[in-house]
């Protein structure tokens, strides 16, 4: 963690506030964001923090915009970007203005398949990162929702286990886990190369 923190303030002044996203809490923490310098192609401005997930645009945005571009829709708007395509079967009985919300004004996240955005209670539901066995210690009701899901695709009970004990963040098979907004309850989805 100190280390972490000494990387950040060489780029940051103590001064610099990252916009909040309700559904991407801490988009530094999973990846999303990194304290590098831009010259934003959305504001034109140079800014201290880079948005560096996927992107979905005739442009090429790569390492190009800065997150606060994205928190107020300039992005875009400016190069008609979604930062996530939104499976509809995720997001059902979901308000139309949050899933806008978090196509076109949420960092999106690397996955090793296409991304998926989980919803509970009606709700989007606020990505938390990606994890792996041991980080899914900490949340076993995600994990069981990547049980779930596995079984529900008729994974035998054995194979579910050791998918599950094979999780990590850097290599394939890696879980992507989200909590509820509404019940706080964590939920996650797993995918593999
Ligand atoms: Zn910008
Ligand atoms: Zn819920």
């Amino acid at each position: 963690l100190s280390s972490a923190k000494g990387r950040r303030s060489r780029f940051t002044s103590a001064t610099v506030t990252l916009p909040q996203f309700r559904f991407h809490p801490d988009p530094i923490g999973t990846g999303s964001v990194v304290a590098q310098p831009v010259d934003c192609v959305a504001c034109n401005q140079s800014r201290t923090h880079t948005y560096v997930g996927p992107f979905y645009s005739e442009a090429d945005l790569r390492d190009a915009l800065c997150p606060w571009c994205l928190a107020d829709g300039t992005a875009a708007r400016c190069f008609e970007a979604t930062f996530t395509d939104v499976l509809a079967s995720d997001v059902e009985g979901v308000a139309e203005d949050s899933v806008r919300e978090v196509m076109h004004r949420t960092p999106g996240f690397a996955g090793w398949q296409q991304e998926r955005w989980l919803s509970h209670c009606g709700e989007v539901a606020a990505f938390l990162g990606a994890a792996g066995a041991n980080e899914l210690l900490a949340w076993p009701d995600a994990a069981e929702t990547v049980r779930d899901d596995l079984a529900a695709h008729r994974w035998p009970a054995g194979q579910i286990e050791e998918f599950l004990q094979a999780l990590n963040t850097t290599d394939s098979p890696t879980a992507y886990v989200f909590r509820c907004l509404r019940c706080e309850t964590h939920l996650a989805y797993a995918d593999f190369l």
